[in-house]
């Protein structure tokens, strides 16, 4: 049995790397983590947290405006971003000592180096070389822009948490998460905002009314927006400002413009060729359902493995490993019925198949849906509407999927999703009572099926 010096070795301190050495080593596994950059990886430092923070300061613009209905009056609000930058990163840099104290409170060693794999069992990080019995990489993703004149001068979500000042105006490039997430920030803190998309619908991977319906209520919100659009060059003009050539021939210029144009794995120069991991063609690392690489002794997880790039599924991973590995437990994750939340203003939430993917794999489908102005609308003239749909399976009444947008889309989908998880039918929802008045007893309400 050959000695090493720790049992598992994790590269980069993210959620699914740092629920992993943590867990490993409340099991009682002797852990490292190495991190070159701050704890807590993309989802604290420049993803979800900061994101959603944003996305709470953009909706007041809304909120001090629909207050107006309900009685009150307010002086003409301002808006001052470097207090929110302020007030965000005393946030940040508290959760960044959160992870620090988990990983050191469960007995890991934190190394605050880049870690680069040496072969199967070996790793050098900040002038060492170490060994371990089991490394595991969860180094994350990075954005990626495409390869046009002057991309140089645009930014992407990395930079769009620090930005010095807050342009007057934005373009925004893609139609995912972070270009919808960013679009509707942009709006609410007062920047002119363009979103701009190559293609017909946003939200592409989504059930297709939820893009249709975004793209209205961001309409309705001032966002403007481009589909079958894509720059081909960015260049400064003397003003400073850019100037964007689109495709088309058409022009714009805005203060700034940031590509949301999607994410690839951080696989480059971490000696993952030496060691002989194979990787995919996107550059992810490949890994079996335990998340297991080609070399039995390297794992991986999270969006490093570039298959569900969601902070919860790199956390149960995380948690499945370290299972697998030091309590003889070999656990794999369930990828069925993940949910997810789309942080635009108005949110959009969904788990399960959209009606598309339904119809492709089921006989027969029944669709319920409902559009409504929410009960705190009615007071306030705001003309926003709630969206829900479900997608159940004729054949057996089991509900496929469950779709919203509107206000706290993802609390509402969360309990959504654990029925899914559990199976449940329509004739099942239909037998929950609703909790009134909320908008989520809409979801056991739904009668009618829509043709
Ligand atoms: P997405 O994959 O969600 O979206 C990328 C967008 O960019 C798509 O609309 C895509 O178009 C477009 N695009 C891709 N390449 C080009 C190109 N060369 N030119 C123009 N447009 C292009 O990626 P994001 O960057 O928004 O987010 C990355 C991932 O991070 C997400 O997929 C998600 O997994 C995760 N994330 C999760 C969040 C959450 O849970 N709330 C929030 C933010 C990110 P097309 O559709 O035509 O391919």
């Amino acid at each position: 049995m050959p000695q090493y010096d720790f049992d598992l070795f994790t590269i980069g301190a993210g959620s699914g790397g740092v629920r992993a050495s943590r867990v490993s080593a409340g099991y009682g596994a002797r852990v490292a983590v190495a991190e070159e950059a701050r704890l807590g990886g993309t989802c604290v430092n420049v993803g979800c947290i900061p994101k959603k923070l944003f996305s709470y300061a953009a909706h007041f613009r809304e909120d001090f405006h629909d207050a107006a209905g309900f009685g009150w009056s307010l002086p003409e609000p301002s808006f001052d971003w470097p207090t929110l930058l302020a007030n965000k990163d005393r946030e940040i840099a508290r959760l960044n000592g959160i992870y620090g104290r988990l990983l050191a409170n469960a007995g890991a060693t934190l190394i605050e180096h880049r870690a680069t794999l040496v072969d199967a069992h070996t790793v050098e990080c900040g002038g060492r070389r170490y060994t371990a019995e089991h490394i595991l990489v969860a180094t994350g993703s990075w954005p990626v822009l495409p390869e046009i004149p002057g991309r140089e001068l645009a930014i992407t979500s990395n930079e769009a948490f620090h930005l010095e000042r807050l342009p007057t105006s934005i373009i925004i490039v893609g139609g995912g998460y972070i270009a919808v997430e960013f679009a509707s920030i942009f709006n609410g803190l007062g920047v002119d905002t363009t979103l701009v998309y190559r293609g017909p619908r946003l939200l592409r991977s989504f059930d297709a009314e939820l893009g249709t319906r975004l793209a209205a209520e961001m309409l309705a919100k001032g966002v403007k927006i481009r589909f079958e659009a894509d720059i081909a060059a960015l260049t400064r003009d003397p003003s400073g400002a850019l100037a964007a050539s689109f495709r088309d021939g058409s022009a714009g210029t805005a203060g700034a413009v940031m590509f949301a144009t999607g994410r690839l794995p951080n696989t480059r120069g971490i000696g993952l060729e030496a060691a002989g991991v194979q990787l995919t063609r996107d550059g992810a690392i490949l890994v079996n359902d335990y998340l297991q690489s080609s070399v039995p002794s390297i794992h991986a997880l999270g969006d490093v493995t570039h298959r569900n790039n969601l902070t919860p599924v790199a956390t149960a991973e995380g948690m499945a490993l370290a299972k697998t590995l030091f309590r003889s437990t070999p656990t794999r994750i369930d990828y069925q019925n993940i949910p997810t939340a789309v942080f635009s203003i108005p949110n959009v939430a969904t788990v399960g198949l959209s009606e598309q993917e339904a119809r492709q794999r089921h006989r027969r489908i029944d669709i319920y849906k409902t559009g409504f102005r929410a009960l705190k609308h009615t007071l306030t003239g705001n003309e926003e509407k709630t969206f829900m749909k479900l997608v159940v399976n004729a054949e057996n009444e089991r509900v496929l999927g469950a779709h919203m947008i509107g206000p706290d889309a993802g609390e509402v989908i969360q309990g959504i999703a654990i029925a899914l998880k559990c199976g449940a039918t329509k004739p099942q929802f239909d037998a929950t009572i609703g909790i009134h008045p909320t908008a989520a007893e809409e979801f056991v309400t739904l009668r009618e099926k829509s043709t």
